[in-house]
């Protein structure tokens, strides 16, 4: 069927099940496939023909998800990894080579900060970070050996947002490789590609699945890149599952109105905040206090479901506000049905020093707040009596 519609892509996409015609997708658990002949063998290895060959490289519910995604990010290609950050992982590996320089935003996941500080440097790529909030500095940092542009947006936890066509058009003038982690805004609210990024990546873990039960990462790009990023995974291995890829192919079909009551909820959060004399700062898009609030509604359907908010009294106002809530689940984790309150200072971002962290807006006092689908109410009502 022929749509540009979100919900009906997300519901209607499905491999072919013309066998035993199930309505539902079912899962493939293979390892590997059959040939009809020994030539049929030797065209499918000489990618003669298309076809699966051993689920390393491909399995009917990772495809699926793939076509999914790729149809609802607006990329011709994509590729399914295990976890998020197999997917960031493979992307550098995939691209950068010994003497190459990235240009991150200095607000990145933590796990990509040890990428960027840690491992890669290892082998011989440097990098630099810019802050989202001061577009001028990006340009100065590139360098005759830069390659790529990795940023996140909206990012994690200082919700900050960078003008992605402001980043499309510098990408495009220094011929550089712009990656956007999509995490927090699914293909839903925002779809980088259309402002000039080359790969647009997820953590799956979160939104896409949405119910905190799953790990999987997606890239999404045109298929000359998703080339290179498959000849680098074939042979390193950080494929998906088909189980967990036929989860996250099923909650594909549910994100939208699962985003809707997300980001309704969190922006009833975040106006309520505001107001509330406890709290120093309140950081969502979709305020008009923030920032970069008119980028954010150019860029994004809404707001998306994660709050940042400053506790007054530093580190034990944040540890007696989270202690006092009674519904809300203390995690590391976000983007669950399920609300969750973290303290990035002690968790997320323990690892960096007091410094980086308040240059991220990391302070002893912030709290990030993943936004559930509970009824609003009784989310309002934990965090009005947690507060009190
Ligand atoms: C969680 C997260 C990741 C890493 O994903 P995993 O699935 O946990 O490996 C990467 N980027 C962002 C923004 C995230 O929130």
């Amino acid at each position: 069927m022929s749509t540009e519609n979100f919900e009906t892509i997300a519901i209607r996409t499905q491999t072919d099940r013309s066998q035993h015609k199930e309505h539902s997708s079912p899962i493939y658990l293979t390892s590997s496939y059959k040939f009809d002949d020994a030539e049929e063998m030797r065209a499918l290895f000489a990618n003669e023909k298309e076809g699966n060959v051993y689920s390393r490289y491909s399995n009917p519910n990772t495809s699926e998800l793939i076509e999914k995604m790729a149809l609802l990010e607006g990329s011709e290609s994509g590729w399914a990894t295990a976890t998020g950050m197999a997917a960031v992982f493979t992307t550098f590996a995939a691209f950068l080579k010994n003497g190459d320089h990235v240009i991150s935003s200095r607000s990145v996941f933590g796990s990509t900060h040890q990428l960027l500080s840690n491992i890669f440097p290892k082998w011989g790529v440097s990098f630099s970070y810019a802050d989202l909030d001061k577009p001028a500095d990006w340009e100065t940092l590139i360098q005759a050996n830069t390659k790529m542009i990795f940023v996140e947006t909206p990012s994690n936890p200082g919700i900050d947002i960078i003008d992605l066509a402001f980043l499309g058009d510098l990408a495009r003038r220094h011929d550089l490789l712009l990656v956007i982690d999509n995490c927090f805004a699914t293909p839903y609210l925002q779809q980088p590609l259309k402002f000039g990024a080359h790969l647009s990546i997820h953590s799956a873990t979160k939104y896409i699945d949405g119910q905190g039960r799953t790990l999987g990462g997606i890239i999404l790009g045109t298929h000359k890149l998703i080339a290179e990023i498959e000849a680098f995974a074939r042979h390193s291995g950080p494929a998906m599952s088909p189980f967990n890829a036929w989860i996250l192919s099923k909650s594909l079909e549910t994100l939208a109105v699962r985003m809707d009551r997300h980001c309704d909820n969190a922006l009833k959060v975040a106006t309520y905040l505001e107001n509330h004399p406890k709290i120093k700062l309140v950081k969502y898009p979709f305020l008009a206090s923030h920032p970069q609030f008119e980028i954010a509604k150019k860029q994004m359907r809404a707001g998306g479901g994660i709050v940042t908010v400053v506790v007054d009294g530093g580190a034990e106002g944040a540890g007696k506000f989270m202690d006092g809530l009674k519904m809300f689940s203390i995690s590391a984790n976000l983007a669950d049905t399920r609300s969750i309150a973290t303290h990035p200072a002690t968790s997320t971002h323990s690892k960096l020093t007091e410094a980086q962290r308040l240059e991220v807006g990391i302070e002893q006092g912030s709290v990030r707040l993943s936004i559930g689908l509970e009824h609003i109410d009784d989310i309002l009502a934990d965090i009005e009596q947690a507060l009190a």
